[in-house]
């Protein structure tokens, strides 16, 4: 029997096939039709088999004709969505070329029965949509102590107004700032993937149905549905992890975004360094940029034949070590990263083609792709033995730092032994990117060792992520403290450490960029396929824009082999022309999946190219 109000329920299937991703109708039988509301999951036939789906709205009737369904089953009594956060989800595919049911899955997580059971309280309040936007701000963290010491105060100022959600890069980072909010026993829900699947929908539904909340959450937390959600908190803004790994690989902050002209929400970016895309709308004025004035002790050593300490570096790692630990951040990790021909500088090499590395004091070279080891290895080219090591990694540069001064304990910090925390007692501390430990009160000095290496990366965002690094580096210093760099002391990252603003030197690269341009003045797609169809596909690309189909300013760069028999594109477009680009490849790959041939990886605006 079916429901004698609004009879139909309007859904999204979850059939794993792109073409079918519009809504469908079905019909609401009445034993289940006080439950099916919006945001409930139910379970439906479609084409044959049972699949979930997610209901989008009632209705007094549909417009199909022909046929219409039955909802097999009730899946959970509660609403995982809302009408607003659909409404997202839906331009969030929209706007990445993909299908809702793709966003979703990252946006929700998988149901748990003993949860549907136990959880009571579904008492989600929808607020009404305001009518302006929320503000946004980018708020950069001071030095001399943690970073989410200050997320933290933002966080306690900003929920007095209303939920806030902190959305943060990794695990880590959310134990650190969960941690600081157990210290004063406030209360939070933690919402990322390294809950136990049971907690995490529990945490889910909780966040759903709580005011004034603070959530703290990892990149697929963007899309909750908050009741009063006052504030959105992006953490470390400029990180690699809030761009989303699967198809369709959205990110935190054009999602944020959305919801802040949608929702109203007020929006606030941290970090040390605004990205690029952040530091336009600064430009621009459109975005608050809020730094506070400091000045730090930065002294730039430039190193002469490639010595990893520069003399006159000696006397400020003395002085640090007289008060507390001193910090080293090394570029790479391991031994040797390549070796060389101490006569001809040849560089030596694997028979697979690979290079060769040396993995310990001492260690016969090894291959660093097939692990062929050459315990007898001599040049190809000059036939003599004698070996040069180059690409110094961290445990070469610790004997090295150690030999330098004698006595002193030595700490490293990098890939599998990453320490969290050093004691506050004079110490050669040495880590990688990433893994630097903290120091109650900071460090006595911070040293940054071939500092020219972190800005040597090929990829497009290889400045900003120094920038943010360095920044991120220098910050763990003491207020009293030297940071010391390894670089040319004209390199803008020396005057911009000292001020401790990065404008001039983030302002020059925009300037580069506009030229070009480069993103962040235009939007990036990456198209990638099976090299066998690719050049037909790419011919099409192309004929469409010679006929006008696609705005004429649109610039595709390829194909390139990329291996595993796929190719890829690089497509730059204007940033007017973005929503017609997105439409256009969302229609090829439809065609595709009706064709049954199989899909493309379409990616909008990701972390690198
Ligand atoms: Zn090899
Ligand atoms: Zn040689």
């Amino acid at each position: 029997m079916p429901a004698t109000v609004k009879p139909i329920a309007r859904v999204w299937v979850d059939s794993g096939v792109f073409h079918l991703d519009s809504p469908y109708d079905y019909i609401v039988p009445a034993r289940i039709s006080d439950h099916v509301d919006v945001g409930v999951r139910v379970q439906v036939p479609f084409n044959g088999r049972e699949v979930e789906a997610i209901v989008l709205e009632r209705l007094d009737e549909s417009a199909v004709t022909g046929t219409i369904h039955q909802i097999s089953k009730l899946l959970s009594i509660h609403p995982v969505a809302t009408a607003t956060s659909l409404h997202l989800i839906e331009e969030v595919a929209k706007h990445w070329a993909s299908t809702p049911m793709d966003i979703l899955r990252s946006a929700v997580p998988a149901r748990v029965a003993s949860v549907d059971k136990s959880f009571t309280c579904s008492t989600y309040v929808s607020t009404k949509l305001p009518i302006s936007a929320g503000a946004r701000s980018f708020i950069s963290f001071d030095p001399g102590h943690q970073a989410e010491e200050d997320l933290k105060k933002i966080v306690l100022e900003k929920v007095s107004k209303g939920s806030v959600l902190v959305i943060a890069p990794d695990v880590r980072d959310i134990d650190v700032i969960c941690k600081l909010f157990e210290i004063d026993q406030i209360a939070y829900i933690r919402l990322d993937s390294s809950l136990p699947r049971i907690v995490r929908y529990e945490n889910y539904l909780k966040a759903m149905n709580t005011q004034n909340c603070i959530v703290v959450g990892a990149r697929s937390a963007v899309f909750t549905p908050i009741s009063d959600l006052a504030s959105i908190i992006v953490h470390k803004e400029s990180s690699h992890e809030h761009f989303e790994i699967r198809t369709p690989g959205w990110n935190v902050r054009d999602v944020v975004d959305i919801r802040r002209e949608r929702e109203g929400v007020e929006t606030i970016y941290m970090g040390y360094v605004p990205s690029l895309e952040l530091s336009l709308l600064i430009e621009n004025r459109t975005l608050t940029y809020v730094n506070h004035p400091h000045r730090l002790n930065v002294k730039a050593f430039s190193s002469i034949d490639g010595a990893l300490l520069p003399g006159k570096i000696f006397s400020e790692i003395r002085k640090g070590l007289l008060q507390g630990p001193v910090l080293f951040l090394t570029p790479r990790k391991g031994y040797g990263n390549a070796l060389l021909c101490a006569h001809c500088k040849n560089l030596a090499m694997c028979r697979c083609g690979a290079k060769l590395i040396v993995s310990s004091k001492g260690a016969a070279p090894i291959c660093s792709l097939c692990h062929t080891t050459y315990p007898e290895w001599c040049c190809s080219w000059c036939q003599r033995d004698r070996q040069y090591l180059a690409g110094r990694g961290i445990e070469r540069a610790g004997e090295e730092i150690s030999r330098a001064f004698p006595g002193v304990a030595l700490i490293l910090s990098y890939g599998e032994v990453i320490k969290s925390s050093v004691e506050n007692t004079p110490s050669l501390v040495l880590a990688t990117p990433g893994a630097a430990p903290t120091v109650r009160g900071g460090y006595a000095a911070v040293v940054v060792l071939e500092a020219l290496k972190f800005f040597a990366h090929p990829d497009l965002r290889a400045q900003e992520r120094a920038r943010e690094l360095l920044f991120e580096t220098a910050a763990m210093v003491n207020t009293s403290g030297s940071v010391c760099l390894s670089i040319d002391e004209s390199h803008p990252i020396v005057a911009s450490l000292i001020r401790w603003s990065p404008g001039a030197m983030v302002r020059r690269e925009l300037a580069e960029r506009m030229e070009i341009p480069l993103p962040p003045y235009v939007s990036s797609a990456v198209l990638a396929g099976p090299t066998k169809e690719f050049s037909v596909i790419v011919d099409g690309l192309r004929k469409s824009l010679d006929e006008k189909r696609l705005p004429g300013e649109i610039k595709i760069y390829g194909p390139i082999d990329i291996g595993k028999g796929q190719s890829k594109v690089v497509i730059y477009c204007p940033m007017q022309d973005r929503a017609v680009l997105a439409q256009f490849l969302h229609e090829l790959q439809r065609r595709r999946s009706i064709a049954k041939k199989e899909y493309l990886t379409i990616r909008f605006d990701p972390y690198s190219l």
